[in-house]
């Protein structure tokens, strides 16, 4: 055997026990390569019976063993690129359908059959002996019709498979693009190698594929052990990245810009790739126009951030997260939530649960949440505080005699009435049908009566204009002064004011009545 058979030999099985380390080493550690761990190592399984059967039919002698080796050959090689092609699915993420899976081995399968009965039809190789001027195991072969079926095929699986990994390109993050250019170049390399081989320009006689097959086992034994390619899988991680409706942004240890996903772009539509690198603070001001309210001196922090610049009219809910990278350095994960519409709703609930649906003013459930604090912090600091209860006077008739439309109109009357003469923060609330109340902290019975007055004489002198009429309007009202005696609860501070307001009614209405024991002890007889 002359020397240059023998490096094409060592070669070839240095190709070949690659793959079968590259096949142990997945089949050990299948747990981490549950996804794709089927097709590669078949692939791989392919690959190692090409090379190995290929390293034999170049030691055979006779003409019958080379024809031996080539069927074994054709056990692995017309089903390696398929099966690479499948496996370079697999990894990209790609949904691969049974049916077309299994379409995907009809040519190898039919070109193994070709080979093992060539003799018969010579459909594959027109020729295919010793070649006469180098002898064996040299070849000269003439190729058929089915044997350019099985190239073409060959090349179509191999060429898909590049154009995938390369089509995958942009949308990889930089740290796994060493993955792709793996995979990349573990396609390119026997592809060219073919395509030189059918061109005429490697050595006559032998098939060079085998023996460059070493350089892609390479390739991915460098990617397995150096980037880990494969555990993770670059391509389908960024498919969820890049599917999560929250915004994420990745920030690396000194707090710069390094990734985002597309829900954060459309979420801030002035972010751009181009902010890579940037540091964060700058970065934000770019998106809001505004500092961010954190610097990240804790390591997972949730807040809310209301945004409203030309461009963004929103609230976010952000929070934070640590992210370790695989090379142990540290980085953050900002995590954007809209909550605009959530917290729209949450307003306009707490809005229908505090407020009076008609008159826009407190109703009676926030009246009692907020006296209730106001009646405490008033204790609290020993001032003084009244109520005055305020009824409309002869309301059922104006609801009779113009209808329930105008009674409500001059309920809205009354209230306007009333706030254009009360100050700002003062509570003024719906406490039932015409029937508001209105909490004094500060103020003594004696100056809520004074007030009191002052509505009753405002409402009186601005009756309501309707198409239907002037409609005369008068309150009557009751105020009650907190006690210092300190287990009266507020509900009997309100029922006093309810004793005078039933007292001013008695009296006439159109009045206003402080609570005192002998006023409605004399009243209630
Ligand atoms: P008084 O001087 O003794 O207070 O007599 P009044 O007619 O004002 O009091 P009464 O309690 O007899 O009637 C109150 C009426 O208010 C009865 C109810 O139908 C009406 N009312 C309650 N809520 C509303 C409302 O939201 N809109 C309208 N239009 N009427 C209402
Ligand atoms: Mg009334
Ligand atoms: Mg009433």
């Amino acid at each position: 055997m002359n020397s240059q058979l023998t490096a094409y030999i060592t070669l070839i099985c240095t190709s070949g026990v690659l793959n079968v380390y590259l096949c142990s080493y997945v089949i050990v550690k299948r747990h981490h390569y549950i996804n794709i761990a089927n097709f590669f190592n078949l692939y791989t399984v392919s690959i190692t019976i090409y090379c190995f059967a290929s390293a034999f039919g170049l030691m055979a002698t006779a003409i019958e063993q080379i024809k031996l080796w080539t069927i074994i050959q054709y056990v692995g090689m017309p089903f390696s690129p398929p099966l690479g092609l499948l496996f370079i699915m697999q990894y990209l993420g790609m949904k691969i359908m049974k049916k077309r899976c299994m379409a995907l081995f009809i040519i190898p399968f039919v070109s193994l059959v070709m080979v093992a009965t060539n003799d018969f039809h010579h459909l594959h190789y027109r020729v295919f002996e010793v070649d006469q001027s180098l002898g064996a195991p040299y070849i000269h072969q003439e190729i058929g019709i089915w044997y350019m079926i099985h190239g073409v095929f060959t090349f179509a699986c191999m060429f898909v498979a590049f154009l995938l990994v390369l089509s995958h390109w942009k949308e990889t993050a930089k740290i796994y693009r060493p993955q792709l250019i793996s995979l990349f170049c573990g396609q390119l390399v026997p592809m060219l190698t073919a395509f030189v081989y059918l061109l005429g320009l490697t050595p006559p006689g032998i098939d060079p594929v085998p023996m460059v097959l070493w350089l892609s086992s390479l390739l991915y034994l460098w990617s397995i052990n150096s980037s880990r390619m494969f555990t993770i899988m670059p391509i389908a991680k960024d498919a969820i990245f890049n599917s999560i409706n929250d915004g994420v942004i990745v920030l690396d240890d000194s707090n710069r810009l390094i990734e985002f996903n597309r829900a954060c772009k459309s979420m801030f539509p002035l972010l751009n790739k181009s902010m890579f690198g940037m540091d964060f603070e700058k970065a934000w001001f770019e998106l809001s126009g505004d500092s961010f309210p954190s610097k990240f001196e804790t390591e997972s922090l949730t807040m809310e951030i209301q945004l409203a610049t030309e461009h963004l009219k929103r609230i976010f809910q952000v929070r934070t997260s640590s992210l370790q990278h695989a090379n142990n350095s540290k980085g953050l994960l900002i995590i954007f939530t809209d909550i605009t519409e959530l917290k729209r709703l949450q307003m306009e609930l707490e809005y229908q649960a505090y407020y009076d649906e008609l008159t826009k003013i407190y109703n009676r459930r926030a009246f009692f949440q907020k006296c209730e604090q106001e009646f405490a912090a008033a204790r609290e600091d020993s001032s003084p505080f009244s109520i005055v209860l305020i009824d409309i006077d002869y309301f059922k008739r104006v609801n009779d005699t113009y209808g329930h439309h105008v009674g409500d109109q001059l309920l809205l009357h009354v209230v306007k009435v009333c706030q254009s003469q009360l100050k700002e923060g003062t509570l003024f609330a719906r406490y039932g049908g015409e029937e508001f109340v209105l909490a004094l902290k500060g103020r003594t019975g004696l100056e809520g009566k004074e007030l009191a007055n002052q509505l009753r004489r405002h409402v009186e002198a601005r009756p309501l204009i309707t198409t239907e009429g002037v409609i005369s309007v008068t309150l009557s009202s009751g105020v009650a002064e907190a006690t210092k005696e300190t287990e009266e609860t507020l509900y009997q501070l309100l029922n006093k004011a309810d004793q005078a307001l039933y007292s001013a009614k008695r009296e006439g209405r159109n009045q206003v009545h402080v609570y005192t024991e002998i006023l409605c002890t004399t009243n209630l007889t």
